[in-house]
């Protein structure tokens, strides 16, 4: 498996999203998440995507260089339309209004509909907790083929919806959940797939809704679906999460026509914590949680009890320092959507070979 640095995968990101024909801060604000997604250790999100996005550009179903369409501004309330803009660039800018809102009114609810995929949102909760602010968002999957079957159900219906919350500290996130509604996000079983691995226990049913953990049915036959975290739980908070995006926010609905794409829409909230106290007083109060939460026994089979958003600082870490694996059929699938833009093979190598720092 090839292992490459940050740096060499975000020269080859920016080329390939300039191929596809972003402007310079976009193909920045593309190749910087992506290869984001991969440091925290999200290769479900990361560059193994870019296929993905180049499909989704050949098929005109990702708009490079778009701009938000303002719906509703409201106050406290925003509501903004993507047409299919590129989603890294387009959910970042949204947040960054959000925050922006906040700022002059204590907080923003903020509505983006349609937007082509956004990718990791934990990027745009550490956006907003940069800026001292607390973030939650719910985000839906239209356009797509279904992939989440809701409890007690045989098939898909949904997508993985996923959930975000972010509490701010004085050096940015200070603890952050950032998971799907699926017990793995769909990404992960691709990733599997491509690396000829099976999935863990109860996070696949087949086609008849019987437990299975081989990926092809979801990735290749598309027949198999993911189960819900939780039982009823998270299969409840999916279907509430589609319904704050869709019924609410004005998003679009997982049952609308699909045309092959991925759009997602999102609900998210931004509290600015300068009206709370300041970010120094919210840190300390965090600090507090952490040390009472990781103070406990670890239990049987672990070593330490960790808060959400830790694993992910650690991935950072540790692969920042020994680089990013890719697995071969992700990197060749990645070396062909170049190829498909018109850059050729030595070029992918000479970029590679030289990486931008990060
Ligand atoms: P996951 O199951 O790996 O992790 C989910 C969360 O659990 C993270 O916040 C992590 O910090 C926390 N966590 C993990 N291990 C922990 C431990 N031992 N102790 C405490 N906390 C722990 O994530 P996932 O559900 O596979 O989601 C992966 C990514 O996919 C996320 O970044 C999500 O935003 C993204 N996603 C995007 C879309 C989309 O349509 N754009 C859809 C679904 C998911």
């Amino acid at each position: 498996m090839p292992t490459f640095t940050a740096g060499s995968l975000y020269a080859i990101t920016y080329r390939i999203a300039s191929a596809m024909g972003s402007e310079p801060d976009e193909a920045a604000e593309v190749a910087d998440h992506l290869v984001r997604a991969n440091l925290a250790g999200h290769d479900s999100h990361g560059v193994g995507m870019l296929p993905t996005y180049v499909r989704l550009l050949h098929g005109k179903l990702l708009v490079p260089n778009q701009e938000l369409e303002t719906v509703l501004d409201a106050g406290a309330l925003l509501v903004l339309d993507a047409r299919r803009g590129y989603g890294q660039r387009m959910a970042a800018n949204a947040v960054r209004r959000a925050i922006a809102r906040a700022r002059e009114t204590g907080a923003c609810v903020l509505a983006l509909r349609n937007s082509a995929h956004i990718g990791r949102i934990g990027t745009y909760a550490e956006l907003a907790a940069s800026a001292g602010m607390a973030f939650t968002a719910f985000v839906n999957v239209a356009d797509h083929h279904y992939a989440q079957a809701t409890w007690g159900a045989a098939e898909a219906r949904l997508g993985t919806n996923p959930f975000c919350a972010a509490v701010p500290g004085p050096d940015g996130v200070a603890a952050m959940l950032d998971m799907a509604s699926t017990t793995i996000a769909g990404g992960k079983v691709r990733v599997a797939y491509n690396m000829g691995k099976q999935l863990p226990e109860g996070a696949l049913i087949d086609a008849e809704g019987r437990p299975t953990t081989d990926p092809a049915g979801f990735t290749r036959d598309r027949t198999s679906a993911l189960t819900a975290f939780g039982k009823h739980k998270g299969s409840g908070m999916a279907i509430m999460a589609e319904l704050m995006v869709t019924a609410i926010a004005g998003g679009q609905r997982a049952d609308e026509e699909a045309h092959g794409g991925v759009v997602n829409s999102m609900l998210a909230t931004v509290i600015d914590t300068a009206r709370l106290g300041g970010v120094a007083a919210v840190g300390q109060s965090v600090a507090a949680t952490r040390a009472h939460i990781t103070s406990a026994r670890p239990a049987p089979g672990f070593s330490e009890v960790l808060m959400p958003g830790d694993p992910e600082r650690r991935y950072a870490a540790t692969r920042l320092q020994s680089g990013i694996e890719v697995d071969d059929t992700t990197w060749s699938d990645v070396r062909a959507a170049a190829v498909s833009l018109g850059i050729t093979e030595a070029e992918i190598d000479a970029l590679v070979a030289a990486p931008t720092p990060v």
